[in-house]
């Protein structure tokens, strides 16, 4: 159905099982596939080139999306990088200096030995994109919200600056999902996600995904899936597939705590700052509610310092602490250790990941219950600076 939610599509997409009729895709365990006649091949000849449970997630993720192609890869960073190998020797690339922690080291790490250069900007700032832009650049590079610091970039802009340019715009949703944020409706080229996260939604698997709208750059990035070979297992596609089915009811619950929490957070005498694109004084609140129909799960937010952060996080008890987000648990982690520990110190003080800030990715626990844990890690913290003063 065209016009279905996406909530619905989540559960009933256009795959039907027509064999067996079974409500669950199967589990395709079969690298190879007999081909019954001499000169007609089947659909299906070896699963790294296709398998019918990665398919069955592919074709999911793509109405999801609203794109035309999707693939399904064995990492968020495999995904990545299989976009990245669109690229050439003597290309630029433009990429938004607050971007996941592995997709820095990749382009600062990876892509310079391909003779690949790159510029990390602030891609709020519209000039600055529009000055970063050279001859050679292919690739503006967008996260929105950013990780972690839930910077809001204003993807209709960027799109426009990138086309006048002939540049192709990559966007990493994994932080809203498509039934938040449909990037392809707004012109962008590819969208990325590390299913790890809120579509897989349980910390149980490593997955990732690309979804383009456009058929001939959507068949490219094929040929280098089946090239390179990150392709997503099929026991992994099948549970990406049972997770995919709960999206709608996990982020709205998760996204309505999320809320709430900002709003606590906001009034505690302890915290600095509170980052999250739900709030009215978030400096992007207009632009995130022109592009995206829901505000997600994740929000960070800043203690006095390292030491405080150190006894909040000792004390707290729901929250798991760990990297990694979106799951029906909530994480609590320290970026400055954690996800951007792959960065110096002065790039990311720069990127205002200072001693103090801390992420939290909103689950599934009672808000109260939540609300009630913050509280008293919060009291806890707001005791250490009473030791340190006297
Ligand atoms: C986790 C994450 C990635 C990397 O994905 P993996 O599945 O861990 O490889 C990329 N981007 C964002 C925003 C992430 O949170």
């Amino acid at each position: 159905m065209e016009d279905q939610h996406a909530e619905t599509t989540c559960i009933r997409g256009s795959y039907n099982e027509q064999r067996t009729s079974a409500v669950n895709v199967p589990i395709y365990l079969s690298s190879t596939f007999h081909q019954e006649s001499f000169d007609d091949f089947g659909p299906f000849d070896y699963s790294r080139s296709g398998n019918p449970t990665r398919n069955a997630l592919e074709q999911k993720a793509a109405e999801l999306e609203s794109g035309s192609k999707a693939l399904a890869f064995s990492s968020g960073m495999a995904a990545i990088s299989s976009a990245f190998m669109l690229l050439s020797a003597g290309d630029h690339v433009i990429v938004t200096e607050d971007v996941y922690g592995g997709t820095y080291r990749f382009v600062t790490e990876i892509l310079p030995k391909f003779q690949i250069s790159h510029s990390f900007v602030d891609l709020t700032d519209l000039d600055a994109v529009e000055a970063a832009v050279r001859p050679n650049t292919k690739v503006i590079y967008l996260e929105t919200p950013s990780n972690p610091c839930l910077k809001v970039t204003d993807i209709r802009a960027v799109v426009r600056i990138a086309r006048q340019n002939d540049c192709l715009t990559f966007l990493d949703n994994t932080f809203l999902t498509p039934l938040y944020q449909q990037p392809l409706a707004l012109g962008v080229d590819v969208v990325i996600h590390s299913a790890t996260k809120f579509l897989s939604g349980h910390s149980d698997i490593i997955a990732g995904l690309l979804v383009t709208k456009d058929m001939e750059l959507g068949e490219r990035l094929a040929f280098i899936q089946n090239t390179f070979g990150a392709i997503l297992g099929a026991q992994d596609s099948y549970l990406l597939l049972q997770g995919i089915k709960t999206l709608g009811a996990r982020l709205r619950q998760s996204t309505e705590t999320a809320e709430k929490i900002a709003l606590f957070l906001q009034e505690h005498p302890l915290v600095e700052d509170v980052f999250y694109p739900g709030l009215p004084t978030h400096n992007g609140h207009d632009i995130h509610t022109g592009q995206a129909s829901g505000n997600g799960a994740v929000l960070s937010f800043s203690l006095p310092s390292r030491a405080h952060s150190k006894v909040f996080v000792e004390q707290l008890c729901i929250p798991i602490f760990a990297v990694s987000l979106g799951a029906v648990e909530s994480i609590l982690s320290y970026p400055a250790a954690m996800s951007h520990a792959a960065m110096p110190e002065a790039e990311r003080k720069k990127r205002g990941i200072t001693d103090g800030l801390l992420r939290l990715s909103v689950g599934l626990e009672h808000v109260e219950d939540l609300i009630g844990d913050l509280q008293q890690a919060l009291r806890a913290a707001e005791r250490v600076t009473e030791k340190v003063e006297n």
